[in-house]
């Protein structure tokens, strides 16, 4: 039985990435940046009022205050968009709003809010210091500055630096089109009645969104029965219409788990067989022609964790990101935890707010009442026993 870090280096040692193509920036969140993006400008392009008010010499409002309002004439307005050649002299004010040009000769704004109108005057009832309230030219992104490195997520935060620096697209890494298929004669679907000695099929739904969170293109697939031929015939379609085929279920030693089987009948060659973790043991990883198949366990928890572990970073590394992993973040016990087996166990934990992470329920492997009310997994060795308080490491599925 292979370790988790040997099956995911002989996952990686598979896959290569699969080439890019350039996006809309509207459409880029989540996707894996193909190459540097830069600032295409200075942000901002120009220096600007931060301030709906009036551009002034900093100086003649020095000794403003309420008790001594200083009259400033106003020369010219300058909304936002506009440019005027007008220049701020001695005691002379330019109207301007938030994202105006700063006009010549002014060195800071005053805010509306601290004036009074009057006619072709404006009062300033308190002074400013020289460049209050004005953005500079290139003050927050330099033209050429680095937005996203090669490899990174297109954060929604980037897209919008990008956009506003005058990117209209991205080069970004392919997606990945992973076929979906969920075996076994006891499935049914949602939403339908359920006959005796069924459940319902969850796990295909389960993982199309963990594939377009880790930025795939998932198909699922009709559900397919335990038998040899069809399962030799979803795989065949499966892996003739997509780059990779995720099933769940029939990998274990069963008499009616049929997807190894079929999968080498097919000309499929299998990589390998069972990860020492729990959940999830049974994981076949194998290769048909320039096509993958990860063969998930039937449980839902295990599948979920197997995915997570194993095929995530596969979706990642196709794409070309740097980072492939699961976030990882610090928290403290709020249980004692302990794993008396010689697996390693991947436990679901809710973190709170605080930092603080606690079982989230049973941790069998088809047991899903834990599993939703879980935000984290604790990876824990072998015969490790935790006491409450202690510090460790939880992996994060989310985004945020
Ligand atoms: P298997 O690996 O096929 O032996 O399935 C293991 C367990 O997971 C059985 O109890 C199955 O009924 C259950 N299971 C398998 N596939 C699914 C699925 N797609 N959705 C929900 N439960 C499943
Ligand atoms: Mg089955």
């Amino acid at each position: 039985m292979l370790s988790l870090e040997e099956a995911q280096a002989r996952v990686f040692a598979a896959i290569t990435p699969m080439g890019s193509e350039v996006v809309p920036l509207v459409s880029g969140a989540r996707r894996i940046a193909a190459e540097d993006a830069v600032a295409g400008i200075d942000l901002p392009r120009f220096d600007n009022s931060a301030m709906d008010g009036f551009a002034v010499r900093s100086e003649d409002v020095r000794s403003a205050s309420e008790a001594n309002p200083i009259r400033l004439r106003v020369n010219d307005t300058v909304a936002a968009g506009q440019q005027s050649s007008a220049i701020v002299t001695p005691l002379a004010a330019i109207r301007v709003f938030t994202g105006s040009p700063m006009p010549a000769g002014a060195d800071a704004v005053v805010m509306q809010e601290d004036t009074r109108s009057a006619g072709q005057f404006v009062e300033v009832l308190d002074s400013v210091k020289p460049w209050e309230h004005v953005r500079f030219r290139g003050e927050d992104l330099k033209r050429g500055e680095t937005i996203v490195r090669r490899g990174e997520v297109l954060t929604v935060g980037r897209i919008s630096a990008l956009a506003a620096t005058g990117s209209a697209e991205i080069r970004v890494g392919k997606r990945p089109v992973v076929a979906l298929l969920s075996t076994g004669d006891e499935l049914c679907e949602p939403g339908t009645p359920l006959a005796p000695g069924q459940i319902y099929e969850s796990n295909r739904v389960m993982l199309a969104n963990l594939i377009a969170d880790a930025g795939g293109i998932a198909i699922p697939f009709p559900l397919v029965p335990d038998t040899l031929a069809a399962t030799r015939a979803a795989l065949e379609k499966g892996l003739s219409e997509a780059d990779a085929v995720i099933t769940t279920g029939g990998v274990s030693v069963g008499e009616r788990d049929f997807v190894k089987a079929a999968f080498e009948e097919i000309g499929g060659v299998q990589d390998f067989w069972r990860v020492a973790i729990r959940p999830g043991k049974p994981f076949v990883f194998g290769k048909w022609r320039e096509k993958f198949l990860f063969g998930l366990p039937g449980n839902p928890v295990s599948a979920f964790v197997t995915f997570l572990l194993l095929v995530r970073p596969a979706l990642r590394q196709w794409q070309g990101a740097t980072e492939t992993g699961l976030r990882r973040r610090q928290a403290v016990l709020g249980d004692a935890i302990v794993n008396s087996g010689d697996r390693r166990h991947f436990v679901r934990v809710t973190v709170d707010a605080d930092g603080v992470a606690c079982l989230a329920g049973v941790q069998a492997s088809h047991t899903l009442g834990s599993l939703a009310r879980s935000n984290g997994l604790l990876d824990l060795a072998p015969h490790a026993s935790l006491r409450s308080g202690e510090k460790v490491d939880v992996l994060h599925w989310q985004a945020a």
